[in-house]
């Protein structure tokens, strides 16, 4: 095993190895212990897998601690690097002047030039966090009512969606494109080593959440980076929020596991109809195939919860009862977080659109039927309202997200609707407070 009786944070390094004639590098931990081999040219993907596949839990094989070099024009790779989507690893320049390769589901593949790296945000108003993480732009799950496509991420990026993937528009064309921040694990590492302040607050608690904007194990290079972000963030003790709709995030059991009740996973499950679901969201991977995963999750001793989001108004009180059922039998999480589909935004017609053509007349017509606000504030409040008692009811802690349009129109109940919405506890027990961490 890798690391073994290495300091923690062990770092292995990859150095060239010529006894054999032949370009080699080997795996190395900090004390200099050989731990494997690796054949040329460097395979991003290969140099993360032999980590997981190799190391403790908490191990990670540095690309920036190491001497590489650039695997198309062999400078050496010093501050950032990428890779191309078969995995060559590239340097900053290289991975600049390539344009996205297009895969056969007709999605372009490349590098994100952000330096974004660890951001502060506002869900902690959602009680979910204070800093997140994005592995990448795009998403290929293109989920229609998505709201991350009008955002300015994505909006006033046009330029560079333009000149990187070949993108006219970002929003229409949300789903095909999708660029990696493959070097984020290093540099995060390196960003936590200097932090010296960390945002708490009382409803955000200092977690970090991965991620909110793209879905952190939509596939292998995005897993890849999520993983090293997660031991990251692990290693310097601080609370990690995973969100993904992959069941892909079993994967990394071992590292939640290790982390010691530091991370939490949690998945988008509206409901599991998952051919209803598949019309609205039509990359993502099916709702029950999401909860198999996190009971899978749930079942090893890490804590998870359920984003019960967003919900359809074809789901009556006995269809909300199911679920929740479900939840509370399957996975008994720490906290379901429930909101209603909002039918505001640009993306919604596409939303009806999209569940007409996938032959969900009904889903289709109740969507289009919540353009009416009274209709959308009524539906709203209903299901709220019976998530919050059959919640009561199964002893399942719940934590609603009420919109705030809905609000200022909910009447005599618009006091309740604010006070959940503006609380600043959560019901759940989680992070095991940092004084602790
Ligand atoms: S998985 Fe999340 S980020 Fe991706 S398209 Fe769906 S809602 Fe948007
Ligand atoms: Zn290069």
């Amino acid at each position: 095993m890798i690391g073994q009786g290495t300091t923690e944070g062990s770092i292995y390094r990859l150095a060239p190895e010529s006894e054999s004639g032949k370009v080699e590098y080997l795996v190395k931990d900090q004390d200099g212990g050989v731990h494997g081999k690796l054949d040329p040219p460097l395979d991003l993907g290969q140099i993360r897998e032999f980590g997981r596949e190799n190391g403790r839990p908490l191990d990670r094989v540095s690309i920036l601690q190491s001497s590489l070099n650039c695997t198309h024009c062999d400078n050496d790779i010093a501050e950032r690097f990428s890779a191309t989507s078969s995995g060559d690893l590239l340097c900053w320049n290289c991975a600049q002047d390539r344009i996205g390769e297009e895969d056969a589901r007709g999605v372009t593949h490349t590098t994100d030039p952000t330096k974004a790296i660890l951001s502060t945000s506002a869900l902690h108003h959602k009680n979910l966090c204070n800093y997140v993480i994005n592995v990448a732009t795009g998403c290929t799950h293109g989920c229609k009512f998505c709201y991350v496509p009008s955002t300015p991420n994505i909006k006033m990026r046009g330029d560079m969606l333009k000149s990187h993937a070949g993108v006219d528009d970002g929003q229409a064309e949300w789903g095909s494109y999708l660029l990696y921040r493959d070097d984020l694990p290093d540099r995060l590492a390196q960003k936590l080593d200097r932090k010296r302040t960390w945002e708490q607050t009382k409803d955000g608690r200092g977690v970090v959440m991965i991620s909110s904007g793209t879905d952190c194990y939509q596939d292998r290079r995005a897993a890849q980076i999520t993983r090293g972000c997660v031991i990251e963030l692990v290693k310097h003790e601080k609370p990690v929020r995973i969100l993904t709709r992959s069941p892909a995030v079993v994967r990394d059991i071992d590292v939640f596991k290790a982390a010691n009740g530091l991370v939490t996973v949690g998945s988008s499950i509206p409901c599991l109809d998952d051919e209803k679901v598949r019309s609205i969201e039509p990359g993502a991977p099916a709702p029950s195939a999401r909860l198999d995963a996190l009971e899978e999750i749930s079942n090893a001793g890490v804590p998870v919860y359920v984003s019960m989001s967003p919900t359809y108004p074809t789901q009556d009180r006995e269809d909300l009862r199911d679920l929740l059922t479900k939840f509370k039998e399957r996975l008994d999480p720490d906290v379901v977080f429930h909101e209603p589909i909002n039918p505001r935004g640009g993306n919604f017609q596409m939303t009806v659109e999209a569940a007409r053509e996938a032959g969900q007349e009904e889903l289709a017509d109740e969507l289009d039927k919540l353009r009416d606000r009274d209709h959308w504030v009524e539906y709203s409040k209903k299901q709220l309202t019976a998530v919050r008692d059959i919640g009561d009811d199964l002893d399942l802690p719940i934590h609603l997200w009420p919109d705030k349009e809905f609000i200022k129109h909910a009447g005599d109940d618009a006091e309740f609707f604010r006070r959940e919405r503006e609380k600043m506890e959560s019901p759940e027990d989680y992070p095991k407070l940092p004084s602790s961490a």
